[in-house]
C-alpha cells in the first residue's frame, strides 16, 4: 500500500514538474506566484519544485520583476546555460546537425550537402552524422547533453522507427534508425517526421499566441508533408504517418507516383518536381538546381515564375483538402518552396483556397508563409528532444 502511494506521489511530482517547465518556457520570464496562478498548483508546491530546478541548473533566477501593487518578485526562466540537446535533420539531399539550449536556441550548426552523383549510402550518412554528434557532445560537455531529436522525411512509420518511402532517395527504406542511434550513442534519440518537427518549432515561436489552436505546418520542399498540432501535441495517427499530404491525390488521372498512386500532390508542388518541370533532363545538374531556379524567380524570370505559380496553385488544391478534413485555425507554409517568391506564393495559395472552401471556414482561417529565422525543421528536431525532457525531467537529470 505504502509503496503504491510512493509511486503515485512520484508520478504526480513529475507531472507537476513537467507542467511548470512547459509553462515557464512559454512565458519566457515569470514569478513563482504567476506560475502558481497559471498552473493551478499551490504556491508551496511551486516553491519546492523550483528549489529542485535551481539546484539542477535547469531554471535560473534573473533579478526582480515589478508586480502589481508595487510588489517586486524574483523572475525565473529556463536556464540557457545549463543543459543542451541536439537536433538532427535528415533530408533527401543534405543533413544538418545542431546543438541547442533548453529554450530552443541554436548554439552551433553544421550542414552537409550531398553531391548528386556521389550520394553516399545510408550507412555512411548515418556514420557521418553520429561522428559529428559525438564531436559536438565531446566539445560541449558530455553530461550536459541530455537527448537528441532527429527529423526525417517520410512517409515515416513512427511506431516502427523506419522510413517507408522517400521519393528519390530509396536508400533509407527499411533502415532501423532508432536502433542504430541507440546502439551508437549514450543519449536517448527521438525520431520525428520533418513536417511535425517544423510544426513544433512554429508552435514554440507563437508562444502566448498559441493556445489550443489546431495548427498545420506544411513543409513544401523536396517532398511535401504536413505537421498537425492539436492541443499542443502532434497528431500522429495510428502508425504515426498522419499528415502525409505529399501523396494526397489532386488529379486521379494525373502523373504516376512512386507510391503506386496517381496525381499525388508531391508530383505537382514539390521543389524536386518544379526543377524537373523547368529543366527537364538537366534537372539537378550544375546550373539546373533548385537554388538556381530560386535565383531566376527572384530576378523575375517569366518562365520560371509561371511554373512556380502553377506549383503554388497545386499546393492550394492540396490545402483545400486538408482544410476540409481537419478544419485548422492556422496554416503556415514553409521550406524550400516558400523561398523563391513568398508574396506570390501567399497570393496564389490564398486565391485558390478561398475559391475552394466555404466562406465561413475561410473567414476563420489564418494562412501565412513562414517567416521563421533559421531552419524550423532542425530546430523542431531539437524541440522534440526538449519536449521529451520536459515531459519527465527527473528521468533525464540525474542528481
Ligand atoms: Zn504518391
Amino acid at each position: 500500500m505504502n509503496q503504491n502511494r510512493g509511486i503515485n506521489q512520484d508520478v504526480t511530482q513529475e507531472m507537476n514538474r513537467s507542467l511548470l517547465l512547459k509553462s515557464l518556457r512559454r512565458e519566457g520570464v515569470c514569478s513563482r506566484a504567476h506560475l502558481a496562478a497559471l498552473t493551478g498548483l499551490k504556491q508551496a508546491t511551486v516553491t519546492n519544485i523550483m528549489k529542485d530546478f535551481l539546484n539542477w541548473g535547469i531554471v535560473k533566477e534573473i533579478g526582480f520583476l515589478n508586480g502589481s501593487k508595487g510588489r517586486r518578485s524574483i523572475g525565473l526562466s529556463i536556464n540557457p546555460d545549463g543543459y543542451r540537446v541536439m537536433g538532427v535533420r535528415l533530408a533527401r539531399k543534405h543533413y544538418s546537425v545542431g546543438l541547442f539550449d533548453l529554450t530552443g536556441k541554436q548554439i552551433v550548426k553544421e550542414r552537409v550537402d550531398f553531391e548528386l552523383e556521389k550520394q553516399p549510402g545510408a550507412e555512411e550518412i548515418l556514420n557521418q552524422i553520429v561522428g559529428r554528434m559525438r564531436l559536438m557532445i565531446q566539445q560541449y560537455g558530455k553530461d550536459s547533453v541530455l537527448a537528441a531529436g532527429l527529423a526525417v522525411p517520410g512517409p515515416f512509420i513512427a511506431k516502427k522507427s523506419r522510413i517507408a518511402l522517400i521519393t528519390g532517395a530509396d536508400i533509407w527504406k527499411d533502415i532501423e534508425l532508432k536502433a542504430f542511434f541507440n546502439r551508437e550513442l549514450d543519449i536517448p534519440v527521438f525520431l520525428e517526421h520533418n513536417a511535425n518537427a517544423g510544426a513544433y518549432a512554429h508552435m514554440w515561436e507563437l508562444k502566448e499566441a498559441y493556445h489550443d489552436d489546431i495548427l498545420v505546418y506544411i513543409a513544401a520542399g523536396q517532398g511535401i508533408g504536413a505537421g498537425i498540432v492539436m492541443n499542443g501535441k502532434i497528431y500522429e495517427g495510428a502508425l504515426g504517418t498522419s499528415g502525409e499530404i505529399g501523396h494526397m491525390t489532386i488529379d486521379r488521372n494525373g502523373k504516376p507516383c512512386a507510391c503506386g498512386n496517381r496525381g499525388c500532390l508531391e508530383r505537382y508542388a514539390s521543389s524536386l518536381e518544379l526543377v524537373k518541370t523547368v529543366y527537364g533532363e538537366r534537372a539537378g545538374m550544375d546550373g539546373c538546381k533548385f537554388e538556381d531556379l530560386e535565383q531566376r524567380i527572384k530576378s523575375g524570370d517569366t518562365i520560371g515564375t509561371e511554373h512556380y505559380r502553377r506549383a503554388c496553385e497545386s499546393l492550394g488544391v492540396g490545402i483545400i483538402n486538408i482544410i476540409n478534413v481537419i478544419n485548422p485555425d492556422r496554416i503556415i507554409i514553409g521550406d524550400d518552396m516558400a523561398r523563391p517568391n513568398p508574396e506570390l506564393m501567399e497570393q496564389t495559395v490564398r486565391e485558390t483556397v478561398q475559391k475552394g472552401i466555404l466562406p465561413d471556414v475561410w473567414e476563420e482561417l489564418t494562412l501565412s508563409i513562414s517567416e521563421y529565422q533559421g531552419d524550423p525543421i532542425l530546430t523542431g528536431a531539437a524541440i522534440v528532444a526538449i519536449d521529451r525532457v520536459f515531459d519527465c525531467p527527473g528521468q533525464f537529470i540525474k542528481n
